[in-house]
């Protein structure tokens, strides 16, 4: 078998069945990333929502759909990109996860970061731009790029920021688009 998928299936394998932290609890299903193993770009969320936690998939809800759509608009499909969150199991409420909930998941994040390779790694949003950067305000980095150990991270907004949002909602597309684009050269 193809070694990417036989790591990835080896995380997704730990991630189904993990308990290291308490968000074990409540969940339904954990959510491992899913997509594309040879995708240049990998999504980064929040944590999976009611209708992840049910499926035991990534972004199917209405954040998923405004995803999509802004793929579509850049020219590629969902299939095509690797999709997954900073952790993978639904915190009660969908509350924000906690810092010891994110550093205990987060093995799981690097190990797909590891296995995917990708060229771009795309924060979406204020929990993922926290945890995975260390860093405030989306505000002030939505739409660039930022480099830390040879990996080279773009910034954008969560797509659940835009649903009410339009003008928001226009500058996630427009900025997906750019990232499509970047990752083509
Ligand atoms: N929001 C996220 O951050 N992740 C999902 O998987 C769904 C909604
Ligand atoms: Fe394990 Fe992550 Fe789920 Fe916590 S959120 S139980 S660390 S998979």
């Amino acid at each position: 078998m193809d070694e990417k998928i036989k790591s990835i299936d080896h995380v997704k394998t730990r991630v189904i069945s993990c308990k290291l932290c308490n968000l074990c609890r409540d969940r339904i299903n954990a959510v491992p990333g899913f997509g594309n193993l040879n995708s240049k770009i990998l999504f980064v969320g929040e944590a999976p929502g009611k209708n992840e936690d049910i499926n035991g998939l990534p972004f199917i809800g209405n954040a998923g759909k405004i995803l999509d759509d802004a793929l579509k608009k850049g020219g590629i499909k969902r299939s095509d990109v690797y999709v997954t969150n900073v952790v993978k199991c639904r915190p009660p409420n969908n509350r924000v996860p906690e810092i010891s909930e994110v550093l205990t998941c987060f093995q799981y994040l690097k190990q797909e970061i590891q296995i995917i390779s990708p060229n771009f790694i795309c924060i979406l949003g204020a929990t993922a731009l926290q945890s995975v950067l260390n860093l405030k305000e989306v505000g002030r980095y939505h739409g660039k790029v930022i480099t830390r150990d040879d990996l080279k991270f773009f910034i954008t907004y969560h797509p659940a920021a835009t649903i009410y949002n339009n003008k928001l909602k226009n500058v996630f597309f427009k900025e997906i688009a750019s990232l499509i684009n970047m990752m083509k050269t």
